[in-house]
């Protein structure tokens, strides 16, 4: 197509992650044409330097665990070797699968894949390797990309993206951040073979969470050989990986990893041609409806700054498209009461309010909890704990938080969210006879 024959659409997504996506498979299902642009690969974060390659590598560190664990339930097994190449290879073909399963998908729905690096010209004009394209609604689902921090010797570090390069398991890193990616690639890397560190510039690990679970976490995570630093600034990074703190210099390691935050990539996407604001980092601020302040132009997901989470991105796109093409006038997400789990060893999940925060808005907080070895872990050497909480508030002690750490933590919050968005109280938990034995029973038996 010549620049001079401007294609035309109902809709087009600039970035096809879990956003974009999403907006664009439910606009073409009532019959609109869409497009969507991505400058690398379709499926975006989640897919390709996220969520599902993240997923696939603690399912690893899962069972390396479990070999381990094994002996304590009268297995005569060593762990005798592991191959970070074939685990990789494996990962990669996994992914490679899905994105290529995403292009026939959007052929069958009619929507045009358009590659390349996608600019506001207009309101309504995207431009794309010289072609412009017009729609009367443009989505901005650009996701964002690994903070690198602006030091001396930054770029001797690799971020969460160069994690899922590296082609061998590091003898020993260094982890920079103690938010849930950090504890996560900490995690893994530790039940997989390598000495780890982790150096946070809080007092705690996973800032804003309970501290039932950051200290649970740092118990289980101390316990099992990850070293943490606390109130730790990096001044520099060295060549030879040497990493200059605040609190002295650390060295010894073949890999330094940056979790410190994300960006968001709106710098180049020619906001200011169509007249979007962006605040000072960066985000695009939207109202309840996803709308910036440019009415035809709407922001989804993690550039947006709110809750970033794939499940957050993919439910605003398709309430979005649900809304302005389907007559459904009110219909937007509820950005209350998401539920988020973390995947560490054993994982978090976590949903509502924090005791600390339930103080604030209330003067009637409940708070119910309990912490214990739980019985999969109970023939073993190692141990970990399982640490549940529930913030209830208010006479009939609403449950508007509940805290888990423990093994299936990930699995258990889903079903508890369900009642928690419903508004359960506590006394219908206690109504709900439990699962045994389970370490979920708790949550309905605490007292
Ligand atoms: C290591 C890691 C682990 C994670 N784990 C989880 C998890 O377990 N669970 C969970 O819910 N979330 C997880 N997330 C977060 C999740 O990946 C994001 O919240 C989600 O992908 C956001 O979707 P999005 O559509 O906003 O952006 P993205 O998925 O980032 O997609 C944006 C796309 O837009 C493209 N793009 C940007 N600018 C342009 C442009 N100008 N033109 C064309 N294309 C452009 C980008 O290349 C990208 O592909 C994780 C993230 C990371 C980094």
């Amino acid at each position: 197509m010549s620049s001079n024959t401007q294609k035309h659409y109902d809709m087009i997504a600039i970035g096809a992650g879990s956003g974009g996506l999403s907006a664009v498979e439910r606009a073409s299902e009532y019959g609109k044409k869409c497009a969507v642009i991505e400058v690398k690969t379709i499926g975006g974060t989640c897919v390709n330097v996220g969520c599902v390659p993240k997923k696939v590598m603690w399912f690893a560190a899962n069972s390396a665990t479990s070999i381990k664990n094994a002996k304590g339930f009268g297995f005569d097994i060593d762990l005798k070797g592991f191959s970070w190449k074939k685990l990789k290879k494996g990962r990669d073909n996994y992914i490679n699968n899905i994105t290529n399963w995403y292009d026939g998908y959007l052929e069958d729905l009619g929507i045009d894949y358009i590659h390349g690096f996608g600019k506001l010209v207009d309101k309504n004009t995207i431009v794309v390797n010289g072609e412009h394209y017009t729609a009367e609604h443009i989505v901005l689902s650009p996701g964002g990309e690994p903070t690198v921090p602006h030091i001396k010797g930054a770029e001797y570090g690799i971020t969460s993206d160069g994690f899922f390069e590296l082609k061998d398991l590091p003898k020993k890193v260094a982890v920079i951040g103690g938010g849930y990616i950090g504890v996560e690639l900490a995690g893994v890397l530790n039940a997989l073979g390598s000495k780890v560190e982790v150096f946070g510039r809080a007092d705690k690990l996973l800032n804003g969470f309970d501290p039932m679970i950051q200290n649970a976490l740092e118990k289980d995570y101390t316990a099992h050989g990850i070293k943490i630093h606390h109130k730790t600034q990096i001044d520099k990074l060295s060549k030879d990986l040497t990493i200059s703190t605040n609190n002295g210099d650390f060295t010894g390691f073949d890999q330094v990893i940056w979790a410190v935050g994300r960006d968001p990539m709106t710098q180049h996407l020619g906001l200011e041609n169509a007249g979007v604001f962006c605040n000072q980092r960066g985000f695009i601020p939207t109202d309840e409806f996803q709308v910036t302040n440019v009415d035809n132009i709407f922001a989804l997901g993690d550039a947006t700054g709110r809750t970033p989470l794939t499940p957050v991105a993919i439910a605003a796109g398709r309430r979005l498209s649900d809304r302005i093409y389907n007559n459904m006038t009110d219909r937007h997400l509820d950005y209350n009461n998401i539920a988020t789990v973390v995947f560490s060893h054993p994982p978090i999940g976590t949903i509502g309010l924090t005791e600390a925060q339930a103080n604030e808005q209330f003067d009637k907080v409940k708070i119910y909890k309990s912490e214990f070895t739980p019985m999969a872990d109970a023939l073993l050497e190692h141990k970990t704990t399982t640490a549940l909480k529930l913030v209830c508030t208010g006479d009939d002690e609403k449950v508007v938080g509940c805290h888990i750490m423990g093994h299936g933590a990930d699995e258990m919050l889903q079903g508890f969210a369900v009642a928690i968005k419903m508004g359960a109280t506590k006394k219908q938990f206690d109504d709900t006879v439990a699962i045994h034995p389970t370490s979920a029973e708790e949550l309905v038996t605490m007292r």
